[in-house]
């Protein structure tokens, strides 16, 4: 069972964050790509009178997925409605906000990839030609009855877009990929969180934070919320870049932004199974941890900052994951063969 974690990227129960979601694109720090875009085509949907084309946001959760999806909405000043691939039980649930769209209101999918199947082949014509198809009653009674919706946008977010269906992701006419934020973009964040919170923060404090975030939004206001609440105790304020050191010392998160559960997970690679490869399920019983926790909440940000390398054959460490835990890594007989075949073969033995 997963422990709280100051730096998960998923949003906690009751967590405070509507004061910090930026509410225009002029807010909206980051992703430049995707937001240029979006505005190249919210601006012609509008210009057209029609409702933008559907639109799918893929990345690690945290990264400003459904921040976006509420600006897009704003911008094309129309209604926004929101829900959950795994909220949506029955195909009448999803019959039931469709038909309560207004003309160009955008609707939000977030987990998109796990809407449930038969829901998702009710999707399709709503997506395809704004007409619902529904089936009835049961047995000899059933009827099937079409019916037809305004146009709406419908706006999906997924963390694992390779989990969603084909026949989906084909109806997305805009798929924009969200990455995670330089250091730079995280620290105007903390500077912009920190106005929000009325909490001062000095240049290096904000820089200290951001560097703790491990790339994502979510985590560095959450951090910086801990972080206040330490100086308020210990009545340091300004939070300088000492202060903000210390803080996250005492929560755990290290110079690169891993937690305690992260420098587990690369420990038991390196010391339990040689520094891999080894496989996801084998990782995820010997830490007591969910196959999807490790691959969309772990993994994402460990493998960008290269201390892992996902294989056919497993996840291995890399060079800098072993720096990272002060070990030195270990020649695996693998290695040995791979360097034989290569010499044999002419190599140069670089690999
Ligand atoms: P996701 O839907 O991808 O999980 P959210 O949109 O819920 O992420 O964003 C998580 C938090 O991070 C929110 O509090 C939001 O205000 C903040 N946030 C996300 N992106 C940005 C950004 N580009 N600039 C400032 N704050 C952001």
């Amino acid at each position: 069972m997963s422990e709280p974690r100051v730096v998960a990227p998923e949003m906690a129960p009751g967590e405070a964050e509507a004061s910090f979601r930026p509410l225009s694109f002029g807010d909206f720090i980051g992703q430049k790509e995707a937001c240029d875009n979006l505005k190249i085509f919210i601006s012609a949907a509008r210009s057209r009178g029609e409702a933008l084309d559907h639109t799918l946001f893929f990345g690690p959760p945290g990264l400003g997925k459904t921040t976006l999806a509420q600006i897009v909405a704003r911008e094309l000043g129309v209604g926004f409605r929101a829900t959950s691939g795994p909220i949506i039980a029955k195909a009448g649930d999803l019959a039931a906000l469709l038909t309560n769209l207004e003309p160009r209101d955008v609707l939000f999918i977030d987990e998109i990839h796990r809407l449930n199947p038969a829901i998702e082949e009710v999707l399709y014509p709503a997506m395809e030609d704004f007409q619902l198809d529904l089936i009835i009653g049961e047995g000899p009674a059933a009827r099937s009855v079409r019916i037809d919706l305004a146009p709406f946008t419908l706006i999906g977010a997924t963390t694992r877009s390779g989990l969603l269906t084909t026949p989906l992701r084909e109806r997305f006419g805009i798929p924009l990929r969200m990455n995670f934020y330089t250091p730079e973009e995280l620290e105007m964040i903390v500077r912009r969180g920190a106005r929000v919170l009325a909490c001062p923060v000095s240049d290096d404090g904000a820089r200290e934070i951001a560097r703790g975030a491990r790339g994502t939004p979510r985590v560095a206001g959450r951090l910086l919320r801990r972080v206040r609440d330490f100086a308020v105790v210990a009545d340091t304020l300004p939070v300088t870049r000492d202060v903000a050191d210390g803080a996250l010392n005492r929560l755990g998160v290290d110079q690169l932004g891993l937690d305690t559960m992260d420098r587990r997970y690369l420990s038991c690679i390196a010391e339990h199974y040689s520094g891999g490869p080894v496989g996801v399920e084998t990782l995820a019983a010997a830490l007591s941890e969910q196959r999807d926790t490790i691959e969309e909440v772990i993994e994402p940000f460990l493998l960008q900052q290269g201390l892992l390398q996902r294989t056919p054959r497993g996840r291995v460490l890399s060079s800098s994951g072993y720096a990272h835990l002060g070990l030195t890594p270990v020649c695996r007989p693998e290695q040995y063969t791979l360097l034989d075949d290569d010499l044999e073969q002419g190599g140069s033995g670089d690999e």
